[in-house]
Parts: C-alpha cells; structure tokens; sequence
C-alpha cells in the first residue's frame, strides 16, 4: 500500500471506530471554511454521524445552534455557526429504487457525482444537473440548485419525498402527500427545518447527452437566446466581459456513441483570461479587439456522453459569486445593463457571466417558484474583493424583480424575501412549528427570517 492509501485508510478507521454514540467528533474547535473560503467558522463540535439513529441522537443532545452542512460548496452564510456542524456525508448511497415509478431514494449526503453512476446501474438518471457535481444531494436540494433547460425545473423541483430529523430529535417523513406543507417547505428548507436524512428523487430513463459548443456575438444571442432555449433540451451560454462575444452550450438527447473531444466551458482558459486583464487593462479596446478576435477563430466542437458525465465541468479556479434568478421575460434586458454596469466601471473583471433557463415549479422558497426563469450570475477571483461590483450589479438584478440563489452572495433581508416569496410566511410558520427555539438556526438565517440575532 502507498503513503496515500495508508493515510486514506487511516483516516477511514477512525471514522468508525471512534467515540461511542457519535462515531466521529472532536474535543477542539476544528475550524471550518466554504469552498471559495469567504465563508468560516470555528465550530465547538464537528460530528459525521453514521446512522440515523447517531443523528437522532446528536440533535437530541446538543445545546446551542446545530447547522447542517453539505460540500460546502455555497457562498452564503448558511452553514457557519460556532456551536455544531452536522456532516450527513456518511448517510449516503442507494437505499430503494421503483423502476415503475422511475424513483429512487437516496442518503443525503451521497456526492451528486455519485448520484448519477448509482442510478446508471438501474437504467435511471437525474433528469437534469448543475454544472458541478460536488454538492451533496442535501445541500443541493437545500438551496434550489439548478442546471439549465427551459422546460426543466431545479433538482428541488423533482424530490417525491424526504425524511429529516426534527429539532427534538423525531425523524419526520414527507411527501406530496403526507405532510404535504413540511414536504413544500423542505424541498428547499436552507437546513433550517431539521437534518434531512434521505430523499427519493423522480427520475428518468437513462440517456446519453451530445454537447454542441459555439461562439456568438453579444448582440446575437440577446436576440436569438429564447428561440435556443426552445430548440435545445438544454441551453446556456457565458458572457466574457470587454470581448463582445459568448460561449453558447447546447446539450440534447442523443443515441449517438459516447465520443469526448478537447472540451471549452465558461470556465476553461480563465487563466488566459486573467492574464489578458493583467496585460492589457491600460487599453479596453485592444483588449477586446484580442481576446474577442482570438476567440472567434475558436470552431465548434461537440461531445457525446452519459447525461450524469456531460453536464459537470472542472471549476478549479475558485471564485465567488452572485447569482439572481430573473422573470424570463425581462432577464435579457437586465444582461445588457449588467454588462453595461460592469465594463464601465470594473475593467479588471475576466470572469464570465453565466444565463441559464429553469422552469416553473411549486416549492415554496424555490426562486423558481410559479415562475419561468432565466439565472444570471457574475463572479470574482477569490483573491479579489467582490463586494465593489456585487454592489453594483445586485440594483439592477432586483429592479428586474430577480430573486437571489440562496447559496450565493446577496444583500437581501427578510421584508425582502417577504416580498419574493408569496409562501414566506407559510414556510416561516412550518419552521416556527418544527423549532421554536432556533436550534437549526445560525445569525444569517436568523436575520433572513426577521428574527432577533
Ligand atoms: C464551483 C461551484 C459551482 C456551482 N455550480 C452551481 C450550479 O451549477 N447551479 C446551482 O444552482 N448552484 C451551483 N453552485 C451552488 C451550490 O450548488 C449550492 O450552494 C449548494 O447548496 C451547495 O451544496 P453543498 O452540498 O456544498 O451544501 P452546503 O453549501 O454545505 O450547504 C448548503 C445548504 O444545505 C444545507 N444542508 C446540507 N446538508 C443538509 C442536510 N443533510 N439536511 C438539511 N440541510 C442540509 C446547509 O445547512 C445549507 O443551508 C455552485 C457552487 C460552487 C462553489
């Protein structure tokens, strides 16, 4: 066995075989950070509980906040607190699949890269993902993660059921229908109405993706984005800011063999993007004329492959981000005046601009609730501070009535959310219910659900 492997077997066997009652937990605070790292905290106790019953246990017995934790993949303060921080990382895997039904359930903390290769094994996929597969399906579920499709809804909007553990320890089960107000509550409850433990998730066949690539001009694809997002099973397209041009994604169903080419996203070269920021910022024109020119010799190039390999992309340049949920209507207006806000005042920025299409659907906190969408969101280089351009960009997000990811940064406060959400109230009654005294609640649920801090 290699150092490495000796290490990861290791680290396992103390997984399972540490304290009585609680297999993992530690003695000293253990501090914790988000993915990008804006997020942290130093936790009292950070427990990965193995079994539902060690969970039941742990929220029983905890005094303070107990705040459930994922990949750490959002960029919101949803999961800091000092108190505890519940992993359910060990509480995954397949537990049922009806193939009738096409639905499967599944732990919730089973990795969405896991996801699809379990259900691949009984002919079953995702209907749709977003465009990394690191998140836990909790956390996913949690904060309405999306992908993009126009006909398709987030992966909230296709949960049948789920099972949590409530603040008094009792594990509670919820569907369309039984406890149908906690289950339109939970599908995406921001870890806020207990720990989930399991969802079944509605599925479809398995099926195989061709993703076609492409380049546009800005001007273009305002004009033709909603007739492609008809056409396409999926469509998506990247802004690179001071270019002019865009990166259009399109992936349809396909019975052709899986074929992988060079692949480019919106996130591959934005290193080479970085540095044309960094040479050539004394002139916006030329930079445009450059990299816009340099990319139009860039041709089309497509790739076939299982759904569940196709929609993720390496983003192994860390970045945060702000993401806003646009009525489809409106949203290509708001691009052109973020980009315009943008590229006036932030000639540093090289990150591109993502839009996305998500339907309808009825959970009460989704930002897509009754209402077909297009997501824009902007990003900055981790190293930077974004707070400047978040800024400036979050008026014009909310001027077109945009609601924001709720695992992404915004600025939002409860009589804001009030006024987004027509079921606010009947989500923060279900919670009231579920935990009158807080015990899932850290400071920034507290202010967003209008509570004292
Ligand atoms: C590089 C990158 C790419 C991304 N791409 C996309 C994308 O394509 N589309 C999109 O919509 N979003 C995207 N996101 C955002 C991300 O999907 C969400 O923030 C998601 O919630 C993160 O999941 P997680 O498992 O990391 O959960 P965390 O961020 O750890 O937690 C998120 C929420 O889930 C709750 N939670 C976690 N586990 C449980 C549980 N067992 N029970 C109850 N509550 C729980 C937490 O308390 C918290 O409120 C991206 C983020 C990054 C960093």
């Amino acid at each position: 066995m290699n150092r490495r492997n000796l290490l990861k077997a290791l680290v396992a066997g103390t997984l399972v075989t540490s304290l009585p009652g609680l297999s993992w937990s530690q003695t000293k605070p253990l501090p914790w950070r988000n993915w990008s790292g804006n997020q942290k905290c130093s936790p009292a106790v950070r427990a990965v509980p193995g079994s539902v019953a060690e969970l039941q246990n742990l929220v029983r017995e905890s005094t303070g906040t107990v705040r459930a934790v994922g990949a750490g993949h959002s960029f919101s303060a949803l999961v800091p607190t000092n108190d505890t921080i519940v992993s359910t990382r060990r509480l995954a895997g397949l537990s049922s699949v009806d193939p009738a039904k096409k639905i499967a359930t599944l732990g919730a903390g089973t990795l969405l890269s896991e996801v699809g290769p379990l259900l691949d094994a009984h002919r079953q996929a995702l209907v749709n993902m977003p465009d990394i597969d690191q998140q836990t399906l909790a956390g996913a579920i949690s904060t309405a993660t999306h992908g993009t499709g126009r006909e398709l809804r987030s992966l909230s909007g296709y949960v049948d059921g789920l099972e949590l553990v409530a603040a008094n320890g009792e594990l509670l089960r919820c569907s369309p229908s039984e406890n149908p107000d906690l289950f339109r509550a939970a599908q995406v409850g921001l870890g806020s109405l207990g720990i989930v433990t399991s969802i079944t998730m509605k599925n479809r066949a398995a099926f195989r993706l061709k993703r076609e690539a492409d380049w546009m001009r800005f001007e273009e694809v305002i004009e033709q984005a909603h007739a492609l997002s008809r056409s396409n099973q999926h469509f998506e397209f990247f802004y690179f800011p001071f270019t002019g041009m865009v990166l259009t994604d399109q992936l349809n169903e396909t019975n052709e063999p899986v074929q992988r080419n060079e692949e480019i996203d919106g996130n591959s070269g934005v290193m080479d993007l970085k540095l044309a920021r960094d040479t050539l910022s004394w002139s916006p024109q030329l930079r445009e004329l450059i990299v816009g020119s340099y990319m139009k010799t860039i041709g089309k190039h497509s790739n076939v492959d299982h759904s569940y390999a196709i929609y993720a992309n390496d983003r192994n340049v860390r970045f945060n981000e702000m993401e806003y949920h646009l009525p489809a209507e409106t949203a290509m207006e708001a691009l052109a005046e973020v980009r315009s806000v943008v590229e006036k005042n932030f000639s540093e920025v090289f990150f591109p601009f993502e839009c996305r299409f998500i339907a309808a659907e009825e959970a009460w906190l989704s930002p897509f609730y009754q209402q077909d969408t297009v997501s824009i969101a902007v990003h900055r280089f981790f190293e930077e501070d974004f707070k400047p351009m978040f800024a400036a960009v979050e008026p014009v997000f909310r001027k077109y009535g945009g609601r924001p990811h709720w695992g992404k940064l915004n600025t939002l406060v409860a009589s804001d959310f009030a006024q987004l959400y027509p079921r606010w109230q009947d989500f923060l009654a279900v919670r009231e219910s579920l935990d009158p005294q807080g015990k899932f609640l850290n400071p920034y649920l507290k202010k967003a659900f209008g509570l004292p801090v």
